[in-house]
């Protein structure tokens, strides 16, 4: 039977180019940093988000965590956005492992505005913990992968650093946000000390992220990944496919932003459904909206056919593109969407 994972972009199978480029990786002990394939991949991530020096590392949580931990110390406040990955679903590794408190502020699209952030922005008291890091997320994931406004990003940075705050920012998406927008990479990462993002996602290497910022800033997170536990050893087995993905994948992602419009303009028109928000890049947030029919329902009736995917609440659902999803699989899902609601209504 056809199978057809909306689930996420995380679903992606390493291709045959990439496979081949493991078993060829040169490799040596990357906690000696002697390890070919993982120093080259460093070089040209770092280059590629215009940073000075990159960290590979297991997961884009890690990458998320070692930025908390290497830009603070323990027990001061980081601002972020309400409903941001690094606040939402990092098993509160912020408070539990880097020791901060998050100040959570309630965003449009994924972003607050300057004037959000100095309302939250406390005077000097004796009472008050030191606030001193503010992280954003390009393309914001709860709000189906929508890219961040560049200007307001700017002048949202611009606030921060006058208040005396770094930046980080979780760009696990930062290519789709690139293309999304038509805007070098680099330009989007530029007012940031540092950005993290996942080549395990779209980009489809099977393990690993990127952390970039300062040489100073990635001596402190490479021992910080030491103490989590996370300094590999031939880790160029794994660096191989993360090259490719930033030389080849990165430069289709428009495919899987075509294909996700195509996706909502399809469902949308199939009568009890409607595409939450406005599709940016490879995320369709779809919304259930006869009261009779839950998300639960269709995700079961949907998986008879083959189509794989998950309900993020009672009647709402999200749906990824990716590159082993074709144009004729969308058709196929508008299609059988379009059986399923008649047959149950
Ligand atoms: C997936 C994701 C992460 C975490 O990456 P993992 O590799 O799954 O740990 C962080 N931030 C955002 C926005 C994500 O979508």
């Amino acid at each position: 039977m056809r199978k057809i994972d909306l689930r996420s972009d995380t679903v992606t199978q390493p291709t045959e180019r990439m496979r081949e480029l493991m078993r060829q990786a040169p490799v040596g002990d990357d906690v000696y940093q002697e390890d070919p394939t993982v120093n080259k991949l460093e070089a040209e991530a770092a280059a590629l988000v215009g940073k000075e020096a990159a960290l590979f590392v297991s997961s884009g949580t890690m990458g998320n965590l070692l930025a908390l931990m290497s830009h603070t110390q323990p027990g001061e406040e980081v601002i972020l956005e309400a409903d941001s990955h690094i606040y939402c679903y990092e098993v509160g590794g912020i408070s539990r492992i880097a020791g901060l408190i998050p100040r959570p502020i309630t965003g449009l699209g994924g972003i607050f505005t300057s004037k959000q952030l100095k309302q939250a922005l406390r005077p000097e008291n004796i009472h008050y913990p030191r606030t001193t890091l503010l992280c954003l997320e390009n393309t914001h994931n709860r709000s189906g992968g929508q890219v961040l406004p560049q200007d307001q990003v700017v002048e949202l940075a611009e606030a921060a650093r006058n208040a005396g705050l770094k930046l980080h920012l979780d760009g696990a998406r930062i290519f789709n946000a690139a293309v999304a927008s038509n805007t070098p990479v680099q330009i989007l990462t530029a007012p940031f000390d540092s950005v993290m993002f996942c080549l395990s996602k779209g980009l489809a290497a099977p393990v690993g992220s990127i952390l970039a910022g300062s040489t100073n800033f990635i001596a402190r997170a490479r021992k910080f990944r030491k103490m989590l536990g996370g300094g590999m050893r031939q880790a160029g087995i794994l660096a191989a496919a993360g090259l490719e993905s930033l030389d080849v994948m990165t430069k289709r992602l428009a495919e899987d932003h075509r294909r996700a419009e195509r996706l909502a303009e399809g469902l949308s028109a199939v009568p009890g459904l409607k595409v939450a928000n406005p599709v940016h890049t490879n995320i369709v947030m779809l919304d259930i909206t006869c009261p009779e029919l839950t998300a639960a329902c269709l995700v079961s009736a949907w998986a008879e056919a083959g189509i794989i995917t998950a309900a993020n609440s009672k009647y709402g659902m999200r749906l990824v593109t990716h590159y082993q999803i074709t144009d004729e699989d969308v058709e196929y899902v508008i299609e059988a969407t379009r059986t399923i609601i008649q047959q149950m209504s």
